[in-house]
């Protein structure tokens, strides 16, 4: 029998799984939440050989949120795997700014628990080079992922739209204050993995402001769920009405970022009335 070293006392024997909670912001466009596995072969290591769609890499991008991540903290807490659980999330041109961006990392197998997590999150910072920035972690219940999972919030859209024309200021103004319920049938780009229905969804617009000659600024909040690309285009009638519907013009969404996801801990007016409180 041989006493361990002295600096393995601390280890703990066995492993654990655990949870960190943080939002990220998301300051890099092209940037997936998750590991994007390519459409074809699905990244698995027998069919990604001979694929054509990722030349045998086997995802369409280098990095995700999830990867920039977990390259870091696997190691530090000496784990055998993560997963990631995102409050909803972006696409991935759309820069995800304002608080960020809520989600669960679920450690599992890790051997050190212990870490400093304020270390570990500046460490992930340095290494993403700009593209995403986290607020520090918080050590939570499994609970806190089917929170995050579960809760729908509004949002807050800023996007620069192109034009195809100027519109008449009858109609901008009639735009630019536009608050009230819209219909989206399932976008074309979406159609193939969602159910095709109707959804109703109510969406104000906060700012409209001309930003070049053929561009327009726009901020809008919506609820969850919302189109918001489609929305601005009107997806062939699909929405109705849209902006580009509003404004008697073609309009295509250029640029698009979350400002802010509307969590409860966010001030600030809502479209959706919360639900009432049953009668004793
Ligand atoms: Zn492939």
């Amino acid at each position: 029998m041989s006493d361990p070293a002295p600096s393995d006392v601390s280890l703990p024997a066995r492993r654990t799984n655990l949870w960190l909670e943080s939002r990220y912001r998301k300051l890099r466009r092209g940037l997936p939440q998750t590991v994007f596995f390519c459409p074809d072969c699905k990244g698995s290591r027998r069919r990604r050989t001979d694929c054509r769609r990722c030349g045998g890499f086997g995802k369409l991008t280098r990095e995700s949120v999830q990867e920039l991540i977990a390259r870091r903290l696997l190691p530090a807490m000496q784990a055998k795997a993560g997963r990631f659980h995102g409050a909803g999330r972006e696409d991935v041109d759309v820069l995800m700014l304002g608080r960020g961006r809520p989600f669960v990392f679920e450690v599992l197998g890790a051997r050190r628990g212990d870490i400093d997590l304020e270390a570990l999150r500046l460490d992930i910072e340095r290494r993403a080079e700009g593209a995403i920035e986290l607020q520090p972690f918080v050590r939570v219940e499994r609970q806190r992922l089917v929170y995050w999972k579960q809760q729908h919030f509004e949002k807050i859209y800023r996007a620069e739209v192109a034009i195809d024309a100027p519109p008449d200021a009858a109609a901008f103004a009639r735009a630019a204050a536009f608050a009230g319920e819209i219909v989206q049938r399932t976008p074309q780009r979406v159609a193939h993995r969602r159910a095709d229905l109707d959804r109703h969804r109510r969406l104000r617009v906060l700012a409209l402001r001309p930003a070049g000659p053929s561009t327009l600024e726009l901020r809008v909040q919506c609820e969850h769920g919302t189109y918001v690309k489609e929305w601005i285009s009107g997806d062939e009638n699909r929405t109705e009405p849209s902006l580009a519907s509003l404004l008697g013009v073609g309009c295509r969404c250029a640029v698009l970022d979350v400002e802010e996801i509307l969590t409860d801990d966010v001030t600030g007016p809502r479209l959706q009335p919360p639900p009432p409180v049953p009668e004793p």
